[in-house]
């Protein structure tokens, strides 16, 4: 099966929502998403931690096939962000600690360079960009960012959107990104800047695919209550990847079962801190929430 390679952050996360909050949990845009992508396909993991990290943690990605050969371990601490949810809104940036990623410089261990399918999941654009200097023709590269390096880093962030398949954001940085308000305006800007596709995110109200003449909506999966939203973006976009790279051919139906399977694994992260939902997961459970989602989806 075709695998994947992910980039981003591994993190130590501080959080507090309504629900509770957690010190030092693990998380980090590579954590989610690498872990959601395993369901569905094989991973590659590139990112690097501290000597503070967790052999425990590095057992749990091994636990789900991510081949952590590409995690590097440097002398110092691991990334550090610390978030805060008000109102289960968007996240407020309390404090970011870059630590051993202010440093990084990515190397791919031996055959990493041909992985078809690369997510460059939420880390500085420049080190996303440098990591796919080193792949060799990959079959479909798919991006995410956060509103940081849109706000710090846009120009580099556009460099590389030319060289990306897929953009998946959210709608406020969509808004920021490109200045227009109406989601379908600000995905044509988006999409001249270089990506094929862009989906674009909107929390509790699910995702929109947009293509050459080609939109998709989803709606999020239902629940009553949520625990902490944090990695849901990351959780959406792995599954999303993953299923690609599971997939005989990136069509329509494709796609619209990437977006289906991105909602409903991003529904299991919300409901603990950390991975505490995402890691623990039976195949029975994806699919008995994925037969519920297509029963609550079809008209
Ligand atoms: P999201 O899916 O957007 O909720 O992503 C949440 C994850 O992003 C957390 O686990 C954080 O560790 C990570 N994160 C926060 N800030 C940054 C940053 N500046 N660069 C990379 N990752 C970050």
């Amino acid at each position: 099966m075709n695998k994947v390679l992910v980039v981003g952050s591994v993190a130590l996360d501080s959080i507090k929502t309504p629900a509770g909050s957690v010190d030092h949990a693990l998380g980090g845009s590579a954590v989610y998403s690498s872990i959601s992508a395993s369901y569905f396909a094989p991973v590659n993991v590139v990112g690097v931690v501290g000597d503070d990290f967790s052999k425990a943690h590095v057992a749990l990605l091994k636990k789900h096939g991510v081949d952590t050969v590409g995690l590097e371990v440097a002398k110092g601490k691991t990334f550090h962000w610390k978030g805060e949810y008000p109102e289960f809104g968007d996240a407020k940036t309390l404090e970011t600690h870059l630590n051993v990623f202010a440093d990084f410089d990515p190397k791919l261990p031996k055959g990493y360079e041909t992985t078809p399918f690369v997510f460059l999941a939420n880390i500085h654009p420049g080190l996303q960009s440098r990591v796919l200097d080193k792949m060799k023709k990959p079959k479909l590269v798919v991006c995410d960012t956060m509103n940081l390096w849109i706000n710090i880093t846009p120009d580099e962030l556009k460099t590389l959107l030319k060289r990306v398949d897929i953009f998946v954001l959210n709608e406020t940085e969509s808004k920021m990104l490109t200045g227009i308000g109406n989601i379908i305006a600000a995905a044509k800007a988006i999409r001249a800047m270089g990506p094929e596709i862009v989906i674009i995110k909107k929390g509790a109200h699910g995702a929109t695919l947009f293509s050459d003449g080609f939109s998709f909506s989803v709606p999020a999966y239902l629940l009553e209550s949520i625990k902490d939203p944090t990695g849901a973006g990351d959780t959406f976009a792995g599954a999303f990847v993953g299923t690609l790279a599971a997939a005989k051919k990136i069509d329509k139906a494709a796609l619209k079962k990437a977006m289906a399977h991105g909602t409903i694994m991003a529904s299991f992260t919300v409901q603990d801190f950390s991975v505490g939902r995402l890691a623990h997961l039976k195949k029975s459970d994806i699919a008995r929430r994925f037969k519920e989602y297509v029963a609550l989806t079809q008209l």
